[in-house]
Order: C-alpha cells, then structure tokens, then sequence
C-alpha cells in the first residue's frame, strides 16, 4: 500500500502542517524548558518529566526508556496506530486532502472510506464497524418516526443542539434488527459488526441488534474516534438502565473516559479533571460551560484512568451525588491514589444543593455557580476520610478512637502507603499525618518501617540527598549496584522471588559476598527476616533493620537507605513492571552465579572448580524451572518494545 511517490509528497506535506510540539501537547502536557518542552513520558511509568520535545529537530525522546522518533511515530505509538492511519490522523488534523492513493480512486482523507479487508476481525475492523453504527444511531435519531421518543426525551433533558452534536447523540429503534437490515442492505462486514459488539449471534444461527430503543452515546478515545457505545433506555421499564460496548480490542473500560476527546483541552488548563458518574452529567457540564469534566463509565476509578489523567494534570476531582456513592469509591481511589503521582480530591453535592445530580443543579438558575463551589471545596482524599472517621467516632472514648486510627492507619499502610518513593511517601505522611491530627512519627511508626522517633527520618527528600563525606553512604556519586545487589533489591522488590529460589542460589545473596559494608548489612537483614518468616520485601527488612539497630545501638539509617534504595533502582530500572523485575532477577542469578565460578576458577583448586562446575549446572538446571514457573522471560523487554 505505501511506497507510492504520492505518499512521500503527503508525508512531507502533512510533516510541515503538523508542528510536534502542538501535537504531542495536544495528548500531554508540556512545559518549556530551554529551547525544549519537556512532559512525562506516556510510554513508560515516568513519575518526573523524561519526555523532551526538540522543536528545531521536529523530534521527541524520552531519556529513560528511549522512545523517540518524529511526529509521526509519537501518532503511531500513542495511538497503537499504523503509518498510514497516523498519516491520515495528522492530515484530518491539518486539514491537508491527501493524494488518492487507493485502486479504485476513492479519497482517502478520513479513514471513512477504508474498504473492509475479509481477512479477519482486528481493530481497524472493528474501528471501522463502529463509525457505521454512528451514523446509522445518528440517522436514526432524526427519523421522523423512529427518532421521535429519543428526540423528546433529549429535548426534556434539556440537552442543546450544539451537545447533541458535539457528544454525536444517536438512538436506536425499537426492534430487533434495525442495525441488522441497514447493515445487510449496505453490505456492511457483518463478523466486524459482531466482534464491535452492535450485533449479536443468536444461538439458532439468526442475528440481532445488541442496542435496542435505546438513547445512544457514542464514547471516544482521546483523538475522537468512536471506540464503544453506551445506551441508555428509553422506556424506563426496560432493564439494564445503562448498556456498554463490551471490551474490544479498541475498548477497555478501564482504562476509558468518557468525554475526555472533548474535555482533555480544558483539563490541561486547569491542571484539574473533575470525574462524575453518568453520560448526562458529563454532557450537562460541558453545555455548562464547565469543560475540564469526564466521566467513568459506570465503574469506580481505576489506575488505568490515573494513567491517562496524570500525563494531563495534577488533580483528580471525584463528584459524587451523595456522600453514600463516594463511600464505596474511596476504598478503590486511595489504590489509585497510591499508586500513582495524582492528587485526589473528593466532591460531594449534597451539602450545597438538594439537586440529585450535576445534571439537574446545571439546569438550575445560578446552578453553574454552585458547581463550581463544590469543586472548589472538594477535600483531599485522605483528610476525606479522616473527617469521615472524625464523623463517626463522635462521642467514643480514646482507646476507641486510637484504635480505628490505627485500622485506618494499617489500612493505608496494606495499601501501599510504605512502598512509595521516598518524597512521595513523605508528603504523605504528612499529609495522613495532618489529616488524622497525629504526629508523623506515628503514621511512620504504623506503616511499619519500624523506625524509633529519635532516629532522623530518611523519607525526606533532603536526608536523602544529604552527603556525609566520613561514613559511607548511599549517595556516594560514583556508587551503583552491582548484580549481587541488584539481586538483593529484586529481594526487596517481590518478596515471592525469596520462595522460589533455590538454596543454592540464595547463597549467592550471602551476607559475606558484598564489598560494601552497607549492602553486607542489608542482606544479613534480609536473610533474618526470611528466616523468621516475615519475608524479604522491604518493609520487612527495614523493621529487621530497625530492630537491629536497637539491639546494637547502632544507627542503621544509611542501610535503610540502601535498602530503599536497591528496591527503588529495581522498580525504576524495570518501570515496576513485574515481568521485567522477574527478568532482571533471572539475569543477576545467571551474573552472579558465572562470576561465582570464574573467581574460584582463579583461586582454588581443581577440585572446588568441579564443585563449580556442578553448581552452575544445578543453577542452570534451576533457572530453567523458573523460567518455567515465572513464564516468558522476554528477550528484549527493557528495550520498552
Ligand atoms: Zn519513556
């Protein structure tokens, strides 16, 4: 299909309308920095902007996981697209009409007019499937007769025109092959139709529509593309009340939001994303006016949307109806908030206005103003729930109240609280600290790191970075783990890799291999705590620590630092992500175990080298059984491909 004269001309033509720093800034948010623009990376975990953006060169590259390319590579991977739909995405962008390129000289400029390829159901199929059943919901929506219900109960909604078009409302008619006829009449793919999900197999051979009388919004991905379909009845007897696309492969719910095509403009200028419940509520503030707002689509926030909104903004706003609905969610956003670099805010209306929902105080006089009250006093989550703790421990005596502060306190802890980075983790423990109106010593005390309160914590940032010339120390410049250690903050990192290590090779971790005293402390922490029970994650480890430096009096705040460390290099270096943290496991057991051999080689005799040459036969003998149990080790899985 490529390779035609005409395209290059194309390529260039839409190279030169499409500046990568409005583009890429079109999909996260950029900061000048220099002559650059620097933004988080969307391509790997990144928690401090690695995306630089080089407007002279018209390139991106990220620095830690060494993604880069042109404008149209950012397209292609951000939108796991391929070159001629990025080239088509930027044209339609520019408004550049591309050279007709296919054999029977159809323009091309839109992807609408893409003939379906026989050759199995993939996501261009299912993509193209999708913006037939717009249109056909769209047409339908103004059919005099069969549109007629859905138009009425739009206009008592008091939905505008310019939202009807804007969101691309359909409906679908009260029958069961609606979509079926129109499909077979256009000779549409109907296995693409099925594998969208608009239609359905009956068991008897026959198909039906899977949306019927129902009001239809279409729900788009990030550059608009009709992705999935919610219903909503119009017959208020009929049940399910709200009906999604199921998972495809261009739809997951968890990771969508809806409305963000047309919202993610206004949420990078406010730094802010406000996320309500239902198709209405989204819809209803954007006619408002109120445009940084998305919805979920009927599920609590996930690490997936965080994911999307983070690479946008700073702050998440959870609007709740009532404080009942933001109850349930809070358990699931204090995961999220935890696991990724977002602030999350709580916001309820009720207490500011008796409307059961966004939709119905914006259709209010005045009710704009009130909404945006509500956002502007939404709290922080974690003093949300302090407040809500305060709430409902009103009257209890004090061992009552320490002790659901200390549930709370675990709770968060079980949650992640403790394996933060270190300045993330400290804001929180201030900010859990504050919110709970105890010391910080305490939430320290009860995430467990097991650290006394005369000690120095090391959580903040400026301990850390804290050089002391006479003792060894972590941030001693030219220091970096080696595999033996790397193995250790793999350790520290899964405590499960412990339990499926062999004895073997859990001597090549020995409290007497490491050169430095630091990691020497460290795994002789780590080899007690296994052996006590508790495990060799970190928690464990430093409260081994902690207890050790009781004993001796010593102050083992640098080998909790090396602790920390280590992890935190194996969390980085494997963007936390478990496969790769397996695979760094596998290939520091395989360096340590050869060099093992070689230095034996060299110093001892004949006999222990035999001795060797069996361990690293057994090792290998083992390795392969993990291989076995860890599944794919991957061949080039740091590479970020
Ligand atoms: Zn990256």
């Amino acid at each position: 299909m490529s390779g035609f004269a005409p395209e290059h001309d194309d390529r260039q033509r839409v190279r030169d309308a499409s500046d990568i720093v409005a583009v890429v800034g079109e999909h996260l948010a950029l900061k000048p920095k220099g002559r650059e623009y620097v933004g988080l990376c969307p391509f790997h975990e990144d928690r401090n902007p690695s995306m630089c953006v080089i407007p002279a060169k018209q390139i991106f590259h990220c620095f830690v996981c060494g993604t880069g390319g042109d404008v149209f590579t950012f397209i292609q991977k951000y939108h796991s697209m391929g070159f001629r739909e990025s080239l088509e995405y930027l044209a339609e962008r520019g408004n550049i009409e591309l050279t007709k390129f296919n054999p029977n000289g159809e323009p091309n400029n839109s992807g609408a007019g893409v003939p379906f390829e026989h050759t199995g159901i993939g996501k261009k199929e299912i993509m193209t499937a999708n913006q037939a059943g717009q249109s056909f919901f769209q047409t339908i929506l103004t059919h005099p007769e069969h549109g007629n219900l859905a138009r009425t109960i739009i206009e008592k909604r008091g939905i505008s025109d310019d939202m009807v078009e804007r969101f691309a409302i359909g409906a679908s008619p009260d029958r069961w092959d609606g979509l079926l006829k129109a499909a077979q009449a256009k000779g549409l793919n109907l296995d693409a139709l099925i594998g969208a999900g608009l239609i359905k197999a009956k068991d008897n051979g026959g198909h039906y529509d899977a949306l019927r009388n129902r009001l239809i919004f279409p729900i788009c991905d990030q550059i608009g593309r009709v992705i999935a379909f919610g219903g909503r009845i119009m017959d208020e007897d009929d049940s399910p009340k709200y009906l999604n696309s199921p998972e495809t492969p261009v739809f997951r719910k968890s990771t969508t939001l809806y409305g963000i095509n047309h919202a993610q403009r206004a949420i990078k200028k406010e730094r802010t994303a406000v996320i309500v419940e239902g198709y209405t509520d989204v819809i209803a503030c954007h006619q408002a006016g109120v445009e940084h707002v998305v919805g979920t689509l009927g599920t609590a926030l996930t690490k997936g949307h965080a994911t999307v909104l983070r690479r946008l903004c700073d702050t998440v706003v959870l609007l709740f109806d009532g404080d009942d609905a933001g109850i349930k969610a809070a358990d699931r956003a204090i995961e999220v908030l935890l696991s990724e670099t977002i602030d999350i805010r709580i916001a309820a209306l009720a207490g500011f206005t008796d409307a059961k929902d966004p939709d119905e105080l914006l259709k209010r006089d005045g009710g704009a103003a009130i909404f945006t009250q509500v956002i502007a006093e939404s709290v922080d989550l974690i003093k949300w729930r302090f407040d809500r703790l305060r709430e409902e421990l009103k009257g209890a005596g004090p061992a009552r109240i320490t002790q659901r502060i200390e549930e709370e306190l675990a709770k968060l802890s079980d949650l992640g609280l403790g394996e933060l980075t270190p300045v993330r983790r400290s804001l929180m423990i201030r900010q859990v600290a504050r919110a709970a109106q105890i010391e910080e010593g305490v939430v320290i005390a009860a995430i467990r790191t097991g650290r006394s309160r005369q000690r120095p914590s090391f959580t903040h940032q400026a301990d850390i970075e804290q050089v002391d010339g006479e003792q060894e120390s972590y941030v001693e410049h030219d220091w970096a783990p080696n595999a033996r250690e790397t193995l250790l903050g793999c350790l520290l990192y899964d405590t499960n890799l412990w339990m499926l290590m062999s004895s073997e090779e859990r001597e090549l971790t020995s409290t007497t291999l490491y050169g430095s005293p630091l990691s020497r402390i460290v795994a002789d922490a780590l080899h007690s705590s296994a052996e006590n029970g508790t495990g060799t994650g970190l928690h464990a480890v430093l409260d081994e620590l902690a207890a050790l430096g009781d004993e001796t009096g010593k102050n083992l705040v640098e080998a909790e630092q090396r602790a920390t460390m280590l992890r935190q290099f194996v969390a980085r270096d494997s963007e936390a992500i478990s496969s790769r943290v397996t695979r760094v496991f596998n290939e520091c057991i395989g360096a340590v175990t050869m060099m093992d051999a070689r230095n034996v080689k060299h110093q001892d005799t004949n006999d222990e080298s035999a001795d060797e040459a069996a361990k690293l036969k057994a090792f290998i003998e083992s390795q392969r059984m993990n291989r076995k149990k860890f599944g794919r080790s991957g061949k080039n899985m740091l590479s970020g491909e």
